[in-house]
């Protein structure tokens, strides 16, 4: 009974979550008041009303798409109606459109732990990611080797595969585990995603860092499971290159373009190998050679998406009045508390296949299950949306803007639910 019709904040009784187990169990009933108590007191709380959230739905899918700030909207109504409807081309000049890949960027810089001036917003990851490879590859002409590893998202593996052949270099894939042992004078970069996206097991990516540069490589992160979620410290850990992408965790929308970052100190040595008239220092003279014009800005090569950039920046007003740490530290607790709901529910077959140590846990939490993708579907038809990662794992982001603590804990009551009935 305690559980029951509580998920709605209007106090309406929520259309799809039902729970239907014996919810007065202690230890649940526990973890339930618990959840009560850090909502009542979370400095984020506020967050969650800059959402338009659909009514009994708990969403834990902000690893693979945010949810819609409600700023969004209204933003893009303004810049389609006044910025493009009547400024027209002007907007060009005016709307300030030119420079909205550089002023993102710099919103999203301290958000994993970039300067101002390091972050451009373009492309998408996998174009980002050809560009900064095909960069390194070139700053490093006596070594032939981009070193990754398996956990790495296999679509990045293709592209550094297809971006190093073009290079006349070649893709060397190993174990996580054995990646610091893999260095040697071959290796001209070091690229790996931080969070995997299957288990969330995240790297350690000062000392793999540090490692790549004592062996002369260069490395590169690929942020798009942390971005948002994960403090990164690109400056602090003297990270060369990262790209992420803007519609998981900082919800920016379906297809919303990717981030690259590029150290400040690199700027001047390292070369965009896909140069376009928007990375030149004279857009408009229209000379037949290419000049790279100042900064990250020299890694843009064409025309930016500026619908979608309105979207991202009226997204990223969330993230405006609170701090990487903050979001971290709620992430981690909402993690922890959505666990221990599950340990207290016994559920079969349902176990945590990400580490329980948050320290090298990204920000989702996936769990096993022998039909993972039946257990999702059922879930989700009662309203807790994960994803599934075939054959056997099911994702759910701990998206600290958008969620409760009691939503978490009805997520894993659900989910309980869910494995009693399939077992
Ligand atoms: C989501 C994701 C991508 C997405 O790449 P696109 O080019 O936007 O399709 C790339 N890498 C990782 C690690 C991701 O999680």
């Amino acid at each position: 009974m305690a559980l029951r019709g509580t998920l709605s904040s209007s106090g309406v009784r929520p259309p799809t979550i039902r729970l239907v187990a014996d919810t007065r169990d202690d230890a649940r009933t526990q973890v339930l008041d618990e959840a009560r108590a850090l909502d009542e007191a979370d400095p984020l709380a506020p967050l969650r009303a800059m959402f338009s959230l659909p009514n009994g739905v708990v969403y834990l899918n902000a690893n693979s798409l945010g949810p819609l700030p409600r700023g969004v909207a209204r933003r893009l109504e303004q810049t389609v109606e006044h910025e493009w409807g009547e400024q027209l081309s002007a907007s060009w000049v005016h709307g300030d459109w030119f420079d909205e890949p550089v002023r993102l960027g710099d919103r999203i810089a301290p958000l994993i732990g970039a300067r101002a001036g390091e972050v451009l917003v373009a492309d998408t990851t996998s174009i980002a990611l050809t560009k900064l490879v095909g960069a390194a590859l070139a700053a490093r002409p006596s070594r032939h080797v981009v070193l990754s590893s398996t956990d790495n998202f296999p679509s990045d593996l293709y592209v550094a595969a297809g971006a190093a052949r073009l290079h006349g270099a070649e893709l060397r894939v190993v174990e996580p585990g054995d990646v610091r042992a893999s260095l040697d004078e071959s290796v001209a970069l070091v690229a790996l995603t931080q969070v995997d996206f299957r288990t969330g097991v995240m790297h350690d990516l000062a000392a793999i860092t540090e490692d790549a540069h004592r062996a002369g490589a260069l490395v590169l992160w690929d942020l798009c499971h942390s971005a948002g979620a994960v403090p990164v410290e690109c400056e602090a850990h003297g990270v060369d290159l990262a790209v992420g992408c803007t519609y998981k965790y900082l919800c920016a929308g379906p297809g919303s373009p990717s981030f690259l970052y590029v150290r400040q100190e690199l700027h001047d040595t390292l070369a965009n190998p896909l140069p376009g008239w928007l990375g030149h220092s004279a857009p408009f003279g229209f000379e037949l050679d290419w000049h790279p014009v100042d900064g990250v800005r020299r890694f843009m090569t064409s025309t930016p998406p500026v619908l979608a950039m309105a979207a991202l920046d009226a997204a990223l007003d969330v993230f405006d009045g609170t701090t990487i740490v903050e979001l971290r530290k709620k992430s981690v607790a909402l993690a922890d508390l959505f666990v221990r709901a599950l340990d207290a529910s016994a559920a079969p077959d349902l176990e945590v296949a990400s580490p329980r140590d948050a320290g090298v846990r990204g920000a989702h939490v996936a769990l096993g299950h022998p039909r993972a993708p039946a257990l999702a579907a059922m879930a989700a038809s009662r309203g807790v949306v994960g994803d599934v990662r075939p054959p056997d794992l099911c994702r759910f982001g701990m998206s600290a803007p958008s969620l409760r603590y009691e939503d978490v804990v009805l997520a894993a009551t659900v989910l309980a639910e869910c494995a009693h009935a399939l077992a």
